[in-house]
């Protein structure tokens, strides 16, 4: 199906938002879905970035180096068609787990994707979120985020006041809770050295989910 740019947010050199058309496509959030450009025959998955009751579809993407998909979405015009599947997946959060539920989010780089449809879509959930980036210039879009519920973990910027180091550097050093729900998602190589930490904190692996982007 194809679905009209309505809008590419520049973050960064890196990083853009992708706007669609929602048109009446329903989605769970968190879940992804498959994005590229028309006739290219090429595709990529992408998870959705806003939440179920926005009315256009938003993806936080990551230019990858050499990409073929990532670089091609960037430089889409607005009323251009993109061909888009979906959605996709597991990673979901119900409205009843929402309502229910104490949750850890923790993210790597465009991983935070994910757990700001979650944000979007359930106002009220009861959440804090670890989210791993290299430099303070990648905090994106943190405004939409409880600041009294981010922790913001940078592995290469000498001026950041708050913790320097990776992710699974600060998992390492703080109390784990074993009744919270913890999301995962970003680079594989963090959301395994991540589980293995949670489950040695006394997490249960049903307690566990994960969603790997490379
Ligand atoms: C379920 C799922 C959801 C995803 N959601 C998102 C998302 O919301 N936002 C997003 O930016 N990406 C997301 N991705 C990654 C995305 O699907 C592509 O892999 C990425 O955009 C690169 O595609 P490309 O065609 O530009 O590069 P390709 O030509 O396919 O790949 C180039 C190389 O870059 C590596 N690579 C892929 N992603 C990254 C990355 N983020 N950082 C560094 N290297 C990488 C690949 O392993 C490959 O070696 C998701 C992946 C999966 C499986």
């Amino acid at each position: 199906m194809f679905y009209k740019v309505l809008n590419i947010r520049s973050l960064s050199p890196s990083t853009y938002i992708l706007r669609l058309e929602r048109k009446k496509i329903n989605f769970k959030p968190g879940q992804c879905f498959n994005i590229g450009l028309k006739a290219s025959g090429i595709n990529r998955e992408y998870s959705i970035y806003s939440g179920i009751n926005e009315p256009y579809l938003e993806f936080l993407i990551k230019e990858v180096q050499r990409g073929s998909v990532s670089s091609a979405l960037r430089k889409a015009n607005p009323g251009e068609e993109v061909d888009l599947h979906g959605p996709y997946g597991s990673f979901v959060v119900s409205p009843d787990e929402a309502k229910h539920n104490l949750f850890t989010f923790i993210a790597t780089g465009t991983g935070i994707a994910p757990f700001h449809s979650f944000i979007r879509t359930y106002p009220n959930i009861d959440y804090r979120i670890i989210n791993g980036i290299r430099t303070a210039k990648e905090q994106y879009d943190y405004g939409h985020y409880n600041s009294s519920r981010l922790t913001t973990c940078i592995s290469r910027d000498d001026y950041w006041n708050g913790f320097k180091g990776r992710v699974t550097d600060y998992l390492k050093t703080i109390n784990i809770d074993s009744t919270h729900i913890y999301f995962l998602c970003g680079n594989q190589n963090m959301i395994q050295e991540s589980y293995e930490l949670l489950r040695v904190k006394g997490v249960s692996g049903n307690q566990i989910f994960t969603e790997a982007f490379f």
